[in-house]
């Protein structure tokens, strides 16, 4: 009954990547669009990309929901989005921003049933494939057993006689469709890894419609590369168990086989793997660390927060996570390119770091724009072994980015990045303080986010500031004689007569006062000032603060920080 052959060869494919003619080489990105683009998701579709477009070739984005309870609208905008703001625009595929169209959709696999239906019809016909019956509990007790036995579990084919099998049709009874593994040997020829031969005898009867009658990932994935012209699949190595499935069925539909490569995996330096998890770690630790018992309030709720510290197992929501980051004060690892957005990366620079990620254009050259990668990327100078993700080279490359910057760029792309991730802090400010503020900045920026995070300051009301007892603020507040409290009263009725409240006015004034009450000693009344009107020992430049902030505001805060004394250390 069942269709067997000897050794699957390796001939029937595409010309490898050597022989590829110009103009004729297709690629795909194809997620499962559940949560958000992760780096390595993206890293995948920037070397699709990057490959299609070297050689004047397609790039497709396919829509992988065959999983309807795992897939969602909002994660196949957000997907969409992610692509478009790293510059990867797509030929073919769902419409959006300019992007996608093509002859060969639906894009999205759950609007393709129909489409799937038609092989599986072919399979069955031709005894590729063939109805199961068992049930969950069924396959169940047959693993508990091989567990029992202390051997690996295999799924046998069962015999089923024809007459059984239309009464069981008859009755309705549920059923799957299983892919009948013919005999032999697999060899996946891929470019990357070489030969990876693989028994049959490993791989089990694969299901390849389920029980609501939807194709699993296998087929969907082996009919679309088909019909959509795929030419190279490249694609994590997580795949690279699935892939023989892959070859077993384009064999039996008798389909092109595509030019595999499958990419390494992307691990944290100490070795784990770099995964969402990596947030809900680095949040135990920091509540630990706090001694934190209860939620900061506006975080998360009770009931999800004792769950969430009783079991590694759950996870936070984005939103609860980056609240409960931020009321602890500290950053959460990026793992998804929209945290690396919200986090002030540039697109231009977590591509380029992207593509470092298991590739290298040789001679030591490290960083380069899209241009160059769409140029020079090539399967063969992909590497084998896995790569490692380091945070601190990314953060390296946003620096030399930021600091390569034209001031004006710099100016307009924190503008704009405000505008997406930080709203009230861009409406805090009029245009021009915002301008003295932006460019006063770029000097100490690594990312977009640092002159947010240090000039919270500005937005706040002088009510709002608080002095907290930390060292550097009392240092800059109560040491010496005089001590800054002391300075700031003296330099009040200077500041507070200053006629025309600019950064030049204030240095021109300020330095003048400290040559003449602090023997030339600018930060014995600066310090204290940076401390009265920001909180805390950083700030923007001094005089760029004051003169942002204006007279008005500047008086206030000095007024509220004499007022609100810290107090006498005990013992003093
Ligand atoms: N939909 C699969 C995923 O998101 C990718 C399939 C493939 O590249 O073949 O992991």
């Amino acid at each position: 009954m069942f269709w067997t052959s000897a050794t699957v060869g390796w001939t029937n494919g595409f010309p490898a990547e050597r022989g590829v003619t110009d103009g004729h080489v297709k690629t795909r990105f194809a997620p499962s669009p559940s949560g958000h683009l992760h780096v390595g998701g993206a890293r995948t579709a920037l070397f699709c990309w990057a490959f299609a477009r070297g050689r004047n070739g397609q790039f497709l984005l396919r829509i992988e929901d065959t999983d309807q309870q795992r897939s969602s609208d909002e994660a196949v905008d957000g997907f969409q989005e992610d692509m478009q703001w790293l510059g990867i625009d797509w030929d073919e595929g769902p419409k959006w921003k300019g992007c996608g169209g093509g002859d060969s959709g639906p894009y999205c696999q759950s609007a393709r049933n129909d489409i799937y239906d038609t092989y599986l019809s072919d399979l069955l016909d031709r005894g590729h494939a063939y109805r199961a019956f068992e049930t969950t509990e069924e396959l169940g007790a047959a693993r508990a057993e091989a567990r029992k036995a202390g051997r690996p579990y295999r799924y046998e084919r069962p015999e089923v006689s024809a007459e059984d099998e239309t009464a069981w049709l008859a009755e309705g009874r549920p059923h799957v469709v299983r892919f009948a593994v013919p005999d032999g040997s697999i060899t996946v020829s891929d470019t990357v890894l070489g030969d990876v031969a693989t028994e049959a005898s490993e791989v089990d009867d694969f299901v390849i419609r389920k029980g609501d009658g939807s194709p699993t990932y296998h087929l969907a994935v082996v009919v679309d590369d088909e019909l959509m012209g795929v030419t190279h699949v490249i694609r994590g190595q997580e795949h690279l168990n699935n892939t023989p499935r892959h070859v077993l069925l384009q064999d039996a539909l008798g389909f092109r086989r595509p030019v595999y490569a499958h990419i390494s995996l992307i691990f944290n330096p100490d070795g784990s793997k770099m995964s969402k998890r990596d947030r809900d770690k680095a949040l135990r630790g920091a509540v630990r660390e706090a001694g934190l018992e209860a939620p900061p309030p506006d975080t998360v709720d009770c009931k999800a927060w004792d769950a969430w510290l009783e079991s590694k197992d759950v996870q936070l929501g984005l939103a609860d996570a980056t609240a409960l980051a931020d009321a602890i004060g500290i950053e959460l690892p990026e793992i998804d390119v929209r945290d690396f957005r919200r986090a002030g990366y540039l697109p231009e620079v977590l591509v380029n770091y992207l593509a470092l990620l298991g590739w290298s254009p040789g001679n030591d050259v490290e960083q380069f724009d899209s241009d160059y990668l769409v140029e020079h990327f090539s399967l063969d100078r992909i590497v084998k072994s896995p790569a490692k993700f380091d945070r601190q080279k990314l953060l390296a490359f946003n620096l030399d980015a930021i600091q390569a910057m034209p001031d004006d760029t710099f100016v307009d792309r924190l503008r704009s990045y405000c505008e997406e991730w930080h709203p009230a802090f861009l409406s805090g400010m009029t245009p021009e303080q915002f301008d003295v503020f932006a460019r006063s900045n770029k000097e100490r920026s690594k990312t977009l986010a640092d002159p947010v995070r240090t000039g919270m300051f500005f937005i706040r009301s002088a009510s709002d500031i608080l002095w907290p007892d930390v060292k550097g603020v009392r240092k800059a507040l109560c040491k010496g004689a005089p001590c800054g409290y002391e300075r700031l009263e003296a330099i009040r009725p200077t500041l507070a007569s200053l006629d025309g409240w600019t950064a030049d006015s204030l240095e021109a004034t300020v330095s003048a006062w400290a040559e003449e009450h602090c023997d030339g000693k600018l930060g014995s009344v600066a310090q204290p000032l940076r401390v009265a009107v920001s909180g805390g020992t950083v700030s923007p430049p001094i005089f760029d603060t004051l003169a942002i902030l204006g007279h008005d505001e500047v008086m206030d805060r000095i007024d509220r920080c004499l007022a609100n004394r810290l107090p006498e250390p005990s013992g003093t």
